[in-house]
């Protein structure tokens, strides 16, 4: 028996994306974008595979955006009621310490998640939100997904700060990791592709979008990742500092007399490659670079830097360096990232191909030589496809 369609929403606090899709054969049959939720405009687009359609209206909140996100679907199609939803998939950023694996909510666990909120302040109280008004519209089983969860399992040594340890207990202080269902999707597709079972290989995945994240997976399980408590941490991001020295919060606050808030912002949306060169998207920076952008070239060569620190850390750490694969807008689109990732590693076992990694595609691909002894791969993610893998699996 064919399982049937899974909603998957990842609702964030001014927008709601949704996807329509069948878990098994992974057919798209609608996807959607909600956005400027809360703001006095709002724009709503709604695609199946025959059109795309865009119209211009106030979402107030997230339970006007899942009626708008119902009304896509009576005007445009599919119809709802004839596909038979299976389940509604909730991506949900932070599972704090207890979610390890997905859960289907009732109100407790509704409870739960709006309990972590201190955890996560940008993002869970908007999956709250979703979550609260797709169970008003959507008769069925919601399943909550956590982007946490492929970390819960981080040995002790890698997921302890080394703070006071009565404090990080009481305020649940330490690494959580993120990006986990991107993480775990591609590690297993990596896998699968190659034809050897995962608890057989090492690897590092990087998976660079705007926000960016390395793990190292171990016969399938993580055992070290880069962001920590929250997503601010590891990498360099698109508009995110990454990893710092923690006391910039103190000296900007007592220099620069900002306040904690405002440090906040700085680091999450006005840092990463945004502050160094003033641009966030690798095809105006790579654009620039071909122009001899100075500021582009500064930028990109700390973002470089400091994912070669993180590709050498974990491939100590794992012992043993099976595969490297990127992932993401970045990772699967920017053969500069990649190629310069790796670069002048062959003593390490790591020979890209260049003619192999130049070319652009949106298929799992092997980009290293024939002879490299660590294989280097592009692994397109895919989370809805995950959540909803996920949610069937959990609703059977
Ligand atoms: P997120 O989900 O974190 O928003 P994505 O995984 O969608 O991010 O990645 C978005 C980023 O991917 C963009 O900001 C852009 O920098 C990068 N990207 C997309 N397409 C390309 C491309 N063709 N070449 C280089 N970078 C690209």
């Amino acid at each position: 028996m064919t399982a049937g369609p899974v909603l998957v929403i990842n609702s964030g606090s001014s927008s709601l994306k949704y996807q329509l899709l069948k878990p098994d054969s992974a057919e798209v049959l609608a996807s959607g974008l909600i956005e400027q939720i809360g703001e006095p405009t709002g724009r709503i687009t709604h695609e199946t595979d025959s059109r795309t359609t865009t119209e211009e209206a106030p979402v107030d909140d997230h339970g006007f955006a899942l009626t708008a996100l119902r009304e896509q679907f009576d005007q445009h199609g599919p119809n709802l009621d004839e596909v038979g939803i299976a389940a509604v998939g909730h991506r949900v950023v932070h599972g704090g310490p207890d979610f390890s694996d997905p859960v289907i909510i009732d109100d407790a666990v509704l409870a739960e998640i709006e309990a972590l909120s201190p955890l996560a302040p940008l993002h869970n109280p908007a999956a709250v939100s979703g979550i609260r008004a797709a169970r008003a519209r959507f008769d069925v089983p919601h399943v909550a997904v956590f982007d946490t969860a492929f970390f819960a399992g981080l040995p002790d040594a890698a997921k302890t700060y080394a703070i006071d340890r009565e404090l990080a207990a009481e305020h649940k202080i330490r690494k959580y990791g993120f990006h986990g269902t991107s993480h775990e999707y591609v590690s297993r597709q990596a896998a699968e592709e190659l034809g050897v079972p995962v608890e057989d290989l090492n690897m590092v995945i990087f998976h660079l979008g705007n926000g960016a994240s390395a793990s190292a997976v171990q016969g399938g399980k993580a055992i070290e990742t880069s962001m920590g408590l929250t997503p601010l941490q590891g990498l360099v991001m698109g508009t995110r500092s990454g990893d710092i020295d923690p006391s910039i919060y103190t000296f900007l606050h007592n220099t620069a007399d900002l306040s904690i808030a405002e440090i906040d912002t700085v680091l999450n949306k006005q840092s990463g490659l945004k502050g160094l060169c003033g641009d966030n998207d690798f095809r105006v920076i790579s654009d620039r670079i071909a122009h001899d952008d100075a500021a582009a070239r500064a930028a990109f060569d700390v973002y470089l830097h400091r994912l070669r620190l993180y590709l050498g850390a974990y491939a100590f750490t794992l012992g043993r360096l099976d595969l490297v694969v990127f992932t993401a807008g970045v990772g699967e689109n920017s053969s500069l990232v990649r190629a310069e990732a790796t670069r002048g590693l062959e003593h390490f076992g790591l020979q890209l191909d260049e003619d192999r990694n130049a070319p652009r595609s949106k298929e799992s691909r092997i980009i290293s030589a024939d002879h490299s002894p660590v294989t280097i791969m592009v692994v397109p993610t895919n989370e809805e496809l995950a959540i909803a893998r996920k949610a069937h699996k959990l609703v059977g």
